[in-house]
């Protein structure tokens, strides 16, 4: 073994070599695989060997399908045989709600160029001959899936990376990890050291271990996962001779079964409820190319069903039960991406679908290495989606909860259940007695709307119970005074004597005077969108910051990757300690009046400005600003005080009328005002312009801020895209977020996001669209659950167009 890379691999499964295949096929030659034993030796040995590209989140489907399409070049470089068998496949639905949601795939996948086609249950059976067509109400066909050999795929990436330049060197047990004080990696094996620049762990059953030796707590967690395998069935090789093709693969969502042929058998596995976890504290360092004992008392509520729906199965010998371990994240997508404050140190981890996901992982984290970026929206992927906060009993209710619920529909308004309450603010218990139904964001539980005694969510494609009672409470943020609980954002304290220096090259904006607050943009290398946040100068050499909670981690990563140590500048995350409330509508002013002995009058505290105040007996940061449009404060104090500063403004605004709104009114409020959101709108493939946040960034400010010369290029050229919104003709059903836009009878965009604007009685939704038609006034339709609805082009805000009720 050389002692010097670029690059090492830890791990030789699928997503190791596939890594170690892109690193070595974008430019980087001079990388190096370590692999314990043999390759393929954790999960990937056994696995089922399945692929398909559909995801509940469109940018990781895309993914999905690269991976599918990569398998005929890395068979061709590698001249290794990978069993491919491109048979395609039937997603099935047992009820209308499993329908409603094959269908939201469906509409999905068009504007990602996905050619899946929907079906009846008599049109999946002349398909897939095995099913019976009555325990379905319909289906989706998709000509992307299949089965391969895992071994010979692996083996496949493996050698093409060996072609390229790569080396792979197996029986080789990564130790111990220890950075340099230059940032680069000394790599401890049982065959000796090697040292690298950049470290990958690719380590698979072993991904949790390998985080450890650099102090990490992954949130992954191997489940144990069965499939049985059939003797000869009569009615596959009558298929067979027939059609002349392999029986198709099938999804059954509603039976929680996936099935395809081996040989002249077939293979069909289950996600049980009774799931368990394998070594939830360590796995075991001699464990290789072993499985675990079948339990078959385990899957038989499942394979009942199977046997059901698909009768050839009743009369089928069971050859073998195949029981393995694999590894999932909470959410059941993968970790990718560098690590805060471990430069050097890349995770490709958790992935749970490898023969589906992992070409991609490895195009992902390939370009994220190199060029410093994904290069596609990695978000639902992304490492940092998850903070401090993870602990393994976390991942490990999570996991479980995930497994279980493999096919199970998660509605648009379903908040799952474990792991919670996690993280809770001073005035939970004061918004649950007020009927407030919680919502999780970075394990923080968040109200998200109020439901009056009777009242309890229905979770539904289609608006549900919560649609009076959040338009009450939009009425009382337009007509009276609203209050929120805001201590979701993430709060950021920057100072030091350089801080404003250092605010200047990270942001785009301008750096605001004393007292003054402004949106502040941070874009990438490229000119994306890596953020938007408000800025606020306390003083001179004190900032705050405040933006998206979900995105803290990702932002505090990004913050320490350009921290220079040569600059006296500090930040400080405030996620716990510094808590907030907001207040909006016609009579906040009072209220806040009521509670302060501060003037707030338009004169003495303008819009955009944050002063420290007093409210009741606290000493809190008040700005005054509103995501809501309307003329409102955010009010910032310590978490102790949270309480006390809650229950003066409930007293006080009591003869005011006020009402408490949670996040899903906030959404109705800030749609009628054209306000894009973090994770939806802004998102790091978009540029300032395309997202019409241009008027907040300083091109012509002297910082050479990062992104600087790409995003004045985008100025002058236009961009691509545009952010519109528009007025749905939507009955029953609002967006949700990635449905199709047409223009003129033809997919032209997407939604980021939507629903229904309370305030002004109709349905909106936001989305992109290329710059060319941006402008266009009809011919709009928006694709609701396979329903084309009409749309109208919303420019202006439907609520206070010209800003007058928010700033005056
Ligand atoms: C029963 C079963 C059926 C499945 N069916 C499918 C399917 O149909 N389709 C699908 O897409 N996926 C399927 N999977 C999941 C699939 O197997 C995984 O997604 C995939 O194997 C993950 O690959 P990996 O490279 O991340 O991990 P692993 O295969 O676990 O590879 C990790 C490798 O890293 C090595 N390693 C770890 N630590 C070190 C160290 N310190 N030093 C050196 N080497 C180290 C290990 O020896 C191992 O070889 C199935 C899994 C099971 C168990």
């Amino acid at each position: 073994m050389k002692s010097h890379a670029q690059a090492v691999v830890i791990g030789g499964g699928v997503v190791g070599c596939s890594v170690l295949y892109h690193l070595t096929k974008l430019g980087w030659k001079d990388c190096v695989l370590l692999e314990r034993s043999e390759l393929t030796s954790g999960s990937t040995w056994h696995a089922a060997g399945g692929m398909h590209t559909v995801n509940g989140d469109p940018n990781v489907a895309q993914l999905q399908q690269y991976t599918i399409k990569l398998y005929e070049e890395i068979q061709e470089i590698s001249g290794q045989d990978i069993g491919l068998h491109l048979t395609g496949g039937v997603m099935l639905a047992g009820t209308e709600d499993r329908f409603d949601w094959l269908k939201s795939l469906h509409a999905k996948g068009r504007y990602l160029g996905m050619e899946t086609e929907i079906i009846s249950p008599k049109e999946a059976a002349e398909v897939m001959p095995l099913l019976d067509p009555k325990h379905f109400v319909g289906a989706v066909y998709d000509p992307i899936e299949g089965h391969l050999d895992p071994s010979g795929t692996t083996w496949a990436y493996a050698k093409a990376a060996q072609k390229q330049g790569g080396e792979i060197h197996q029986q080789t047990h990564v130790e111990a990890l220890h950075q340099q004080e230059d940032g680069t990696w000394h790599i401890h094996t049982s065959q000796g050291d090697i040292h690298a620049e950049h470290v990958v762990n690719a380590g698979g059953l072993w991904a949790r271990e390998v985080g450890k030796m650099v102090g990490l707590e992954l949130p992954v967690l191997a489940m144990e996962h069965m499939y049985l395998l059939t003797e000869e069935m009569a009615e596959v090789t009558r298929h067979n001779q027939q059609s002349g093709k392999q029986i198709p693969h099938a999804m059954d969502f509603d039976g929680e079964l996936y099935l395809r042929q081996e040989q002249q058998g077939m293979l069909m596995g289950t996600y049980e409820k009774a799931c368990v976890p394998w070594q939830p504290d360590e796995t075991p360092w001699d464990f290789s190319m072993e499985l675990l004992p079948p339990d078959l008392e385990r899957i038989t509520p499942s394979l009942e069903v199977g046997f059901q729906h698909f009768p050839a199965f009743e009369n089928a010998g069971i050859k073998k039960i195949i029981n393995g371990p694999f590894t999932f994240a909470p959410d059941g997508n993968p970790l990718v991406g560098p690590v805060r404050e471990l430069p050097g140190y890349w995770c490709a981890c958790a992935v749970m679908a490898g023969f589906s996901q992992g070409g991609g992982v490895g195009l992902a984290l390939a370009n994220w290495m190199i060029e410093g970026d994904p290069g596609f929206d990695v978000w639902g992927m992304d490492v940092s989606r998850y903070g401090e906060w993870i602990t393994k009993s976390y991942t490990n209710v999570k996991v479980r909860e995930n497994y279980s619920r493999r096919f199970s529909i998660r509605f648009p308004n379903e908040e799952l259940p474990a792991g919670r309450p996690l993280r809770t603010t001073p005035v939970y218990d004061l918004m649950l007695a007020q009927g407030a139904q919680m919502g999780e964001s970075f394990g923080l539980e968040q109200p998200l709307w109020f439901a009056p005694k009777g009242i309890r969510e229905e979770f539904s494609w289609r608006r549900s119970s919560d649609f009076n009672p959040v338009s009450e409470e939009v009425k009382a943020v337009r007509d009276r005074v609203g209050m929120m609980e805001t201590s979701g954002f993430a709060k950021y304290v920057i100072q030091g004597e350089d801080a404003e220096l250092w605010l200047d090259q990270v942001l785009a904006c301008r750096i605001p005077k004393h007292g003054r607050m402004c949106l502040a943009p941070m874009l990438n290398e490229k000119g994306k969108l890596v953020g938007d946040f408000t800025l606020t100068r306390m003083d001179d050499e004190d900032f705050l910051l405040i933006g998206s909670g979900v995105a803290e981690e990702y932002h505090l990563r990004w913050f320490s990757e350009y921290l220079d140590p040569e600059l006296d500048v500090h930040v400080i995350p405030q996620s716990s300690t510094m808590l907030g409330l907001a207040v909006a509508g016609p009579k906040s002013r009072e209220l806040m009046q009521k509670v302060s002995p501060y003037d707030f009058s338009n004169d003495y505290f303008r819009f955009m400005e944050m002063k420290q105040v007093s409210v009741g007996l606290v000493e809190c940061l008040v700005g005054r600003v509103s995501y809501t449009g309307d003329l409102g404060y955010e009010i910032w104090m310590e978490a102790e005080n949270q309480r006390s500063v809650f229950q003066t403004l409930m007293q006080e605004g009591e003869s005011l009328g006020i009402g408490l709104f949670g996040l899903r009114a906030l959404n109705s409020l800030r749609l009628e005002k054209n306000f894009g959101s973090w994770a939806r709108e802004f998102r790091p493939i978009y540029g300032p312009m395309e997202a019409g946040l241009n008027p907040f960034v300083a091109y012509d400010k002297e910082a050479d801020f990062i992104g600087k010369e790409i995003a004045r290029k985008e100025k002058e050229e236009g961009g691509n895209l545009r952010l519109r919104t528009f007025v749905v003709d939507a009955k029953d059903a609002d967006v949700i977020g990635d449905e199709p836009i047409w223009h003129e009878g033809e997919v032209k965009g997407w939604v980021t996001s939507g629903g229904f604007a309370h305030g002004s009685g109709v349905s909106m939704a936001m989305g992109y669209v290329p710059r060319e038609i941006a402008d266009q006034t009809s011919g709009w339709e928006i694709e609701i659950l396979n329903e084309r609805c009409s749309c109208k082009l919303q420019p202006k805000p439907l609520f206070d167009p010209e800003a007058k009720i928010m700033r005056g």
